[in-house]
């Protein structure tokens, strides 16, 4: 029996979870928005495709969970994207009650799949829906790190004129403007990068990297990035769904590594069949601790924030 993926958002980030998803042909799909046909007609075009690009699979879009029913992965993408000036943070109690609303609705439907949270704010979106799932925290991840690993990839490979492929990059901490990208881990073909960029422009690529989301925003003017988070969903669906059991920096539910508790953060984590099957403590530099919980510290404000409204 084929896989099933649910979608919940049919705009920018899920109608593209849904083409690299069917490209991959990695199950059927369903799109799920409250905007009335806007699932349907994309779900309709993008089956439309199928005979053209060679993938065979179904797309199917609604306005209700019936036919998203025992889905093997849901991701949600459901919510308001950053305006201009406006911080992921900015958006906070707007997506809480969208979040809050599509989780209990999929999980009602889809009761053993595995959830990976797009909405912003990234960490306290995860976080939410990890509350209100009352699943597992192997079963509830957040899509942050493979983004902005992305992203620190493509400049260095821009920078160097190099293959994305030979470039490894770790991005840790939450997403968003104190993530933590470590330059000491991070390395082309195995050469570390502080061999192959001098100081100065290792820095200018990290800052570049932590304001990866702005600068695309201040492009676009109406929205934010979409092909990339799409594709790093989908890559963490595609590790879950074929039980890739790739190493992918995720936000994950702490009880204690790192020193943290209670939290969704970026951390490298194991995901297979089973969502989050391990996460990976790293021993970190007394610089680099200190950098991620900085960046703990900012996610927990937020929830706090959410957790005196519910
Ligand atoms: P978009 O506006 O194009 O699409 C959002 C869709 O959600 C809309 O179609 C809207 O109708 C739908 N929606 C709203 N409330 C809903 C609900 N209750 N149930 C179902 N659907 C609902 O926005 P986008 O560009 O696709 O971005 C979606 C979210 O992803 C935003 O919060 C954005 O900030 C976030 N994002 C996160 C990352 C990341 O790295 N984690 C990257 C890019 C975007």
């Amino acid at each position: 029996m084929r896989n099933k993926l649910t979608v919940v958002g049919a705009g920018n980030v899920g109608a593209n979870c849904a083409v690299w998803a069917a490209k991959k042909e990695l199950g059927n799909i369903v799109l799920v928005d409250v905007a009335e046909g806007i699932p349907q007609g994309k779900g309709l075009d993008l089956s439309q495709a199928g005979p053209v690009e060679g993938y065979d699979v179904t797309i199917s879009g609604a306005n209700d969970y019936g036919p998203t029913a025992n889905s093997d992965v849901v991701i949600i993408t459901a919510g308001f994207p950053r305006q201009p000036g406006m911080s992921r943070d900015d958006l906070l109690l707007k997506n809480y009650e969208v979040i809050k609303s599509a989780t209990e609705k999929a999980v009602a439907a889809s009761p053993d799949c595995v959830i990976i949270v797009v909405t912003n704010p990234l960490d306290a979106m995860a976080q939410v829906a990890y509350m209100v799932s009352k699943f597992p925290r192997n079963r509830v991840i957040g899509m942050a790190g493979v983004l902005d690993s992305a992203r620190f990839r493509t400049f260095i490979a821009m920078e160097l004129q190099v293959s994305v492929e030979n470039v490894t990059a770790v991005v840790l901490g939450g997403h968003g403007d104190t993530m933590v990208p470590l330059v000491r881990l991070s390395s082309v073909s195995g050469i570390p990068l502080t061999e192959l960029i001098p100081a100065d422009r290792l820095k200018a690529i990290v800052e570049r990297t932590a304001n990866g989301g702005a600068e695309i925003v201040k492009y676009l003017k109406t929205g934010s990035a979409y092909y990339a988070p799409a594709a790093s969903a989908v890559e963490m669906a595609e590790s879950i769904l074929r039980d890739r059991k790739k190493v992918l920096p995720c936000s994950a539910y702490l009880e204690g590594e790192y020193g943290i508790s209670g939290l969704y953060v970026g951390v490298p984590c194991k995901i297979g069949a089973g969502g989050i099957e391990k996460i990976y403590e790293i021993r970190l530099t007394d610089e680099e601790t200190a950098a991620l919980h900085k960046s703990s510290g900012a996610v927990k404000e937020l929830v706090d924030v959410i957790k005196a409204k519910m």
